[in-house]
């Protein structure tokens, strides 16, 4: 069931299949405690869509009492119940794709089909935790000490409460690929979604409570205050990890407040991900690779392709098709049948990636397509692509987040891998070429936490996902993403 997208659209007014203007904390759908409330706006129609607690510090304190005190029962809950009810938390969400999908479309902007793609995408996090919950007591070590004296026995067990602190690009998958890994380990979690995309995490823990979830293993927290309610939450020593992805700028000072407690940290942060296409690669192969690696959620991912850098024999050619691909896109509002490419975020998101693209061109860039933001409703920007992007341009540096290719020649691989190195970031790299050997020596010289090959889709639950450098500390997915929410316990036993 999961492999069919549907064709028909939503209609543009979601459905909310969860208790309206209320947060689940301890088991109870419960107010503010101030009764204030955030609106969400829609940013293709810059409607509002639905209203969501603006939680208070207090709010914040009493999600980590309920996770506090569900702790020790979830985490002595077998392994083989924790994963029934992570199976059924993915059969929930499959079930209720288009119900997720048209929230998403509703509150991110992004078209129909990408967002079928991130329910099933964070689904499949769901499923492959639960798959992996079941064998979790199973692993450990026991054996002599080398002096043949006395045991060793290492096992696992979960680290504690765990804040998970999510942004707004991909409103379901950032959750999932946090709550899995996090209540397969038996560790209970406060989610804090972005107050700009917060409905998709509150229908989340109503197909989690459904699905069997116990009062407070799963408390969400909505607010437009998080700088002091997540500071507050972590100033609490009972909070024992944070689990962070958005900016590299908040990232450090959540690690300057994680300190405080010495608390357990999985940081995702920004990215600058160079794409690298060789003259022997396949041509078409590499402008829908670079396609979909630029434009996935319209550019404001932080694996998007942010620096397309083409060799000399082939970038006359690969430049024209992708151009060409680019001015073809069709942009509108995601409930619209044909629309390729939704609205960015807000408007703070729109202006950014346009005074990127205004630097560049007045500091001499060549603007090929796009450039201009359309008027009208909704925040719009057109796919760009941009050429001999001068050396002082802030888009050589900066994280794009928008719809912008920004395309540099190079002449030799080495001078590609200086290039692609050349930035304080390390999340994702793209290599084109037919060449394995290139490919392969390529990928172990970029300093990035992730390498797609011959194609722009790299994200996977069953991989390990993050970045090295400014692009943060950890990895969620795979087998790494559940060790995050675990503490080693060794016991040295004399018999
Ligand atoms: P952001 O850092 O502004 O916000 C992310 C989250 O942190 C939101 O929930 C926000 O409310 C919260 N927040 C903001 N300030 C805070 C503070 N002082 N204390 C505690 N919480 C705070 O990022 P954004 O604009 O929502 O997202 C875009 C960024 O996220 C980009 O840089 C992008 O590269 C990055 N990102 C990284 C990954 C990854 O896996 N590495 C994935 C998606 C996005």
């Amino acid at each position: 069931m999961e492999d069919t997208i549907t064709t028909a659209v939503p209609s543009p007014i979601p459905v909310l299949g969860f208790p309206k203007n209320l947060m689940p904390i301890g088991g109870a759908w419960v107010p503010a405690a101030s009764g204030g409330r955030i609106t969400v706006l829609n940013p293709a129609t810059e409607e509002p869509i639905a209203q969501v607690p603006d939680g208070t510090i207090g709010d914040g304190l009493a999600a980590l009492d309920a996770a506090a005190a569900a702790q020790s029962s979830w985490a002595g809950t077998p392994a083989r119940e924790r994963a029934d009810i992570l199976a059924a938390t993915y059969r929930g969400i499959i079930e209720r794709r288009d119900e997720f999908a048209a929230l998403i479309v509703a509150e991110m902007g992004k078209p129909w089909p990408e967002a079928q793609a991130e329910v099933d995408y964070g689904a499949g996090f769901f499923r492959w935790f639960a798959e992996s919950t079941n064998r979790l007591h199973l692993e450990g070590q026991y054996g002599l000490e080398p002096g043949g004296q006395y045991r060793i026995a290492v096992s696992k067990r979960p680290v504690g409460p765990s804040l998970l602190i999510t942004p707004w690009n991909f409103p379901l998958a950032m959750g999932a690929r946090k709550i899995a890994p996090a209540l397969a380990a038996g560790c209970t979690t406060i989610l804090k979604p972005a107050e700009l995309t917060p409905l998709t995490s509150l229908l989340l823990a109503r197909v989690m409570e459904e699905a069997g979830v116990p009062a407070g293993v799963v408390n969400v927290i909505t607010t437009n205050n998080s700088p002091e309610v997540v500071a507050a939450i972590m100033a609490d020593p009972r909070s024992r990890k944070v689990s962070f992805t958005g900016s590299t700028q908040v990232g450090r000072v959540l690690l300057t407040q994680a300190a405080q407690n010495i608390m357990n940290t999985s940081m995702e942060l920004g990215g600058n991900a160079p794409l690298i296409v060789f003259d022997d690669a396949d041509l078409e192969t590499a402008v829908e690779g670079a396609m979909v690696a630029k434009l996935r959620n319209g550019g404001q991912s932080c694996i998007g392709a942010n620096r397309v850098y083409v060799q000399n024999g082939i970038a006359a050619e690969f430049t024209r098709r992708f151009t060409e691909k680019m001015a073809a896109v069709k942009i509108g509002n995601g409930t619209e049948p044909d629309t390729e490419l939704g609205p960015l975020v807000d408007t703070k998101q729109v202006l950014k990636v346009a005074s990127l693209v205004e630097d560049a061109v007045a500091n001499g860039a060549r603007c090929l397509t796009g450039g201009h933001r359309p008027g009208g409703t909704g925040y719009f920007y057109p796919p760009t692509v941009l050429t001999n992007i001068p050396a002082n341009a802030q888009i050589r540096t900066e994280e794009i987040f928008g719809p912008v290719a920004a395309i540099y020649a190079f002449e030799t691989e080495n001078e590609a891998i200086t290039e692609a190195n050349n930035t304080p970031y390390g999340l994702a790299s793209y290599i084109f070429t037919k060449d394995l050997a290139r490919a392969l020596r390529v990928a172990d010289a970029i300093d990035a936490g992730m390498t797609g090959i011959n194609r722009g889709v790299v994200s996977n639950p069953a991989a390990p996902f993050g970045g090295t450098k400014a692009s943060g500390l950890g990895r969620e997915g795979g087998t790494e993403g559940l060790e995050a929410y675990q503490e080693t316990k060794y016991t040295g036993i004399q018999l």
